[in-house]
């Protein structure tokens, strides 16, 4: 194929109507599925119309910050990538689809590394605690970020781009796949435990990011998978063997509604005081091995 047909194949972004309908098609399949079939019992009371209106502003919030931030800039460098030939994917012509199936499988892993990120450095977690926070866990929980996050995200994604040497196809279809994903393992849907085990060898499952949910410390610091598995089994992160019932879903030092309404949420990157994983009255959570099956670690609870 030559460079200029290449190019103009790379250059191509995924038609906005398309990744809507996946994006949307997929968010209606998983309300519908987590109300005749949901994994884990809610906790709160609070009306589902509420809980979502919720989830839905901070999404409205995120989309906001990206597209001032984020999109004016890595759209752009993304087809600076492909003409200037910028970054790993771009030193020698690859096989358009290996290259974009490359693409995918490495801005995926660099988003791992940005997740752990999120967790460890202490301004970073001041922002997704707000998504964590979420004392239930849905797929409305998928879009529930902190726009600040975003804004915080926005170099890394930039470096992303030009150190993988993403191309706008590819960008496009690994934001695509990122999103019916997040909405899918964040989903409260009950998939048969063995068709569940059989598919989270390859991609993040409900049951999986659910323990990385948890309140319990050492739970939480699991599953930070975003696409395919294989960045946490790498890592030695992965853990399966905790049953969804024994799971109290969220942060420990937040776990009274009143303090988790959107205006708190909004605020608590800049009020968050506690200990995050100290219950205000009661101690740190652990986990009793009397709770766990006689499972090794990776070995999926159903
Ligand atoms: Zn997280």
């Amino acid at each position: 194929m030559d460079r200029e047909r290449r190019k103009q194949i790379l250059s191509r972004r995924v038609p906005g109507w398309i990744s809507g309908l996946l994006v949307l098609g997929s968010l209606g399949a998983l309300l519908l599925l987590e109300r005749r079939r949901p994994l884990r019992e809610r906790k709160t009371g609070e009306s589902k119309l509420r809980r979502d209106g919720r989830n839905l502003a901070m999404a409205a919030l995120s989309a906001a910050a990206i597209g001032l931030v984020e999109k004016p800039v890595v759209e752009p460098l993304a087809h600076k990538v492909v003409d200037r030939r910028w970054g790993l994917l771009q030193r020698r012509p690859l096989p358009v689809p290996l290259e974009l199936f490359l693409t995918i499988a490495l801005l995926d892993y660099t988003l791992y590394i940005w997740h752990v990120l999120t967790h460890k450095v202490p301004l970073l977690w001041r922002f997704h605690q707000s998504h964590h926070v979420d004392l239930d866990m849905d797929a409305t929980t998928a879009v529930r970020f902190h726009f600040g996050e975003m804004v915080l995200s926005a170099p890394w994604r930039a470096a992303q781009v030009l150190l993988i040497g993403s191309s706008p196809l590819g960008l496009a279809l690994w934001q695509t796949i990122t999103t019916v994903e997040i909405l899918f393992h964040h989903s409260n849907t009950r998939l048969p435990a063995g068709f569940e085990r059989y598919l989270g060898k390859l991609i993040v499952t409900p049951r999986m990011h659910g323990i990385h949910h948890s309140i319990v410390r050492e739970e939480t610091d699991s599953n930070w998978s975003t696409i395919f598995t294989w960045p946490d089994a790498l890592h030695r992160t992965l853990r399966l063997n905790v049953p969804q019932r024994e799971i109290t879903i969220g942060v420990a030092a937040y776990q009274d509604p009143a303090e988790l309404t959107l205006g708190k949420i909004i605020a608590l990157p800049l009020t968050a005081s506690r200990p995050s994983w100290r219950l205000v009255d009661d101690g740190t959570p652990v986990r009793r091995p009397a709770e766990l099956p006689n499972l090794p670690r990776t070995a999926l609870a159903g």
